[in-house]
């Protein structure tokens, strides 16, 4: 009988990242905790972290692939997906094929993926589901500081005198996180701002609810703006040495919201909260502002999540302890994804499309055959071009499109109708159904690779039970296509270790301090210390304040090297509710699940406390719409229909409702949020408005 062993690993559900120790008991039963030495938890974990060993079980695994809903050797299937993705490159060009990936993909896979793409394919059609959580962060990130940084670590929760939650239900979302600022609020008395619609678990604990109407976050923080300038609360020799662009903001923002009446009124707030908001972030210098998918998923995205960055470069509120803008990531290797180019618009290692110098340099790197030379198709518009036809072949791996993506239906269609659709996922998923061919992918506890969390800090995940039936890697799965499409020496990796080596090379390649992604530091790392590596921060450089803290020096990776204010203005939502569609319809996550309940769905003390999809509406609104706690209600917006059980709660405002994004698998066809999310995109990250479209409610 074997020994008892513990593995040091990486949760796998959310962006903070937490270190879980894997307890594999001589009877192969596996418990977990969570890792007392991990930076970002020390030892904490939240229900979903704590329930991972009840996930490890076979329910729903694929085990073997298939063509066509039939077993198939891999040889057989991985020949199959070589043929027809050469085939469609030969005949239709290589923009006629697309890989849709996920922030579930190691770094490590997440690089071969982008590197057969938009090096070898040659073609940018790679897209990752990351572009639904956190795009506009990216493009609010490179338009301020030039390069997509999280400026601060979570330190700064426990160091600051005042966090400004928005657009975040940290609670529920981000729990360990969390947990943290509370201790942190314990301990020194933080203070707690939550700016959202709603009243959620996250409110509970707060100074300060502001719930504003959805989609006005550009009015309060320009309105704060304004008024940290009138109050002479601005960081002048800050504005002067580290940042351009400050009188043209704060020109918009003073003609945009020029009083606190204004703000009030075009927020659904009262003057007095938006006072006390204000007056409370211009005398708290040490202030963090915490946002997430309430900021990224609109049509606005961008725009809110520059006004945030503003009010903290004209207070000089960045790169000091305790302060700083900070963006929150939905997935495990969100962030990593963005290392390697998962998203479309994005090249390698913070590399874009608009130098051609970093195109040549990439290039030379891979000595890359076909280097592709622009940007490709953005997740929604991805979608619309299968459905299209333009897209032949489709690749679709760990993540579950015909649920996730807004106007599912749609995608779902398109999906029916491509020439060929490969899906590699550990579980069976509403996706796998569309697949001509299906591969089984190692899952969490059998991967072994990176992930790197909100606050720049890479980490492990680690085997500790090997893959079942026929599971392979990612990164193998992604390797064995490309040697069958006649790129074999530059994917003939034998081990993760070689290629996180690679993509580190790669991040300081030619790299001169212009980008502040750089692993150089780990470039050398043997097999040995990759297998014992312990979380660190980028950039890997030897001074450890540059690998936690950035911008201390006032300095950004902009041409000029300075920080750039970017004027925005207050705009409506996509669509605004009428008579037909009379609510505004908000979606999110539930604390016991997540993303399409592939995994948590399985346990039932996770289930136990939402076990069916359920509607939130104020009591008024259900009075008004003839419905009741526990009814069953039929929910439409211009893009489809779910059903969903009544929950009457104060906690929603009147005209909003919300719904849970998870509902998939047996409810997928009646209670997917995606089935009435609006697929309208911000113009500048491609992120879809997720948390507001009108809907109508009537009893079913
Ligand atoms: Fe996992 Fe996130 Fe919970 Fe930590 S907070 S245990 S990373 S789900």
């Amino acid at each position: 009988m074997e020994e008892a062993r513990e593995v040091r690993t990486t949760c796998p559900y959310c962006g903070v990242g937490c270190g879980v120790l894997a307890e594999v008991a001589a009877d192969g039963t596996t418990t977990v905790r969570g890792d007392p030495e991990h930076p970002a938890n020390f030892g904490r974990l939240c229900s979903k972290g704590a329930a991972l060993g009840e996930t490890l079980g076979l329910e729903g695994r694929l085990l073997r692939p298939e063509i066509l809903g039939k077993p198939a050797g891999w040889d057989e299937a991985l020949d199959l997906v070589a043929e027809k993705f050469s085939r469609a490159i030969a005949e239709h060009g290589p923009d006629s094929v697309a890989f849709y990936v996920s922030g579930q993909l190691l770094t490590e896979d997440y690089y071969v993926a982008n590197k057969l793409m938009k090096g070898f394919i040659g073609s940018a059609n790679i897209d990752t589901n990351s572009r639904l959580c956190m795009a506009s962060s990216v493009a609010g990130h490179r338009r301020a500081f030039g390069e997509d940084i999280v400026p601060g670590v979570y330190e700064d929760f426990e160091s600051a005198d005042l966090i400004v939650l928005t657009g975040s239900n940290t609670a529920w979302c981000h729990p360990v996180l969390y947990q943290r600022m509370l201790a942190a609020r314990r301990e020194r008395g933080t203070k707690l701002v939550v700016i959202d619609p709603r009243r959620t678990a996250t409110a509970d604990e707060c100074d300060l609810h502001l719930p504003l109407d959805p989609g006005t976050d550009v009015l309060l923080f320009n309105g704060l703006l304004a008024r940290l300038v009138q109050a002479g609360k601005i960081d002048a020799a800050f504005i002067r040495d580290s940042t351009s662009g400050f009188d043209a903001a704060t020109a918009l923002a003073g003609a945009d919201a020029p009083s606190v009446a204004r703000v009030a009124k075009g927020c659904g707030l009262a003057a007095a909260d938006v006072e006390a908001f204000y007056d409370l972030f211009a005398e708290t210098e040490r202030t963090v502002t915490v946002y997430s998918q309430g900021v990224n998923q609109s049509a606005h995205g961008t725009d809110k999540v520059n006004a945030i960055i503003n009010c903290h470069l004209a207070t000089g509120r960045i790169g000091k302890p305790g302060m700083g803008p900070f963006s929150v990531t939905g997935q495990p290797n969100a962030m990593g994804g963005r290392e390697v180019g998962g998203l479309a618009n994005q090249l390698a290692a913070h590399m874009d499309f608009a130098d051609p110098s970093a195109i040549d340099r990439v290039g030379r790197f891979w000595n890359a055959p076909n280097i592709a030379r622009r940007g490709g198709l953005k997740a929604v518009d991805m979608f619309q071009a299968v459905a299209e036809g333009r897209i032949k072949a489709l690749w679709v791996m760990g993540t579950n499109p015909a649920v996730s993506m807004p106007d599912a239906s749609r995608v779902r269609a398109a999906l029916s109708k491509c020439d060929f659709v490969v899906v590699s996922d550990v579980t069976r998923t509403d996706t796998t159904r569309y697949a001509d061919v299906l591969l089984p992918a190692a899952g969490w506890g059998e991967k072994d690779g990176t992930v790197t969390n909100s606050e720049r800090l890479l980490s492990r995940q680690r085997p500790f039970v090997p893959p079942p039936g026929e599971a392979r890697a990612d990164w193998r799965i992604i390797c064995d296509v490309a040697i069958r499409m006649g790129f074999g020496d530059a994917f003939a990796y034998q081990s993760p270790a070689e290629i996180f080596r690679e993509h580190a090379a790669l991040s300081a390649f030619e790299n001169d301090g212009e980008r502040l992604f750089d692993l150089g530091g780990l470039t050398g790392l043997s097999d040995t210390d990759y297998g014992a590596f312990a979380p660190r921060h980028w950039p890997a450089l030897d001074n450890r304040e540059q690998q936690t803290r950035l911008f201390a020096d006032g300095r950004f990776p902009t041409p000029d090297g300075r920080a750039r204010f970017v004027p925005v203005r207050q705009e409506a939502t996509a669509f605004t509710v009428d008579a037909d569609y009379p609510l505004a319809l908000n979606t999110g996550r539930l604390r016991d699940q997540w993303h399409t309940m592939t995994r948590t769905g399985n346990v039932p003390r996770l289930m136990a406390n939402a076990p069916e999809p359920a509607v939130d509406l104020h009591p008024a609104d259900a009075a008004a719409h003839h419905l009741k706690d526990g009814d069953l209600a039929h929910l439409s917006t211009r893009f489809g229909f779910v059903r969903a059980r009544v929950h009457l709660t104060e906690a929603q405002r009147r005209g909003q409702a919300f719904m849970p994004m998870h509902w998939s698998g047996h409810f997928a066809a009646k209670a997917a949020a995606g089935l009435v999310s609006s697929p309208i995109t911000d113009p500048h990250s491609g992120q879809p408005e997720l948390k507001h479209v009108p809907v109508r409610i009537e009893r079913e």
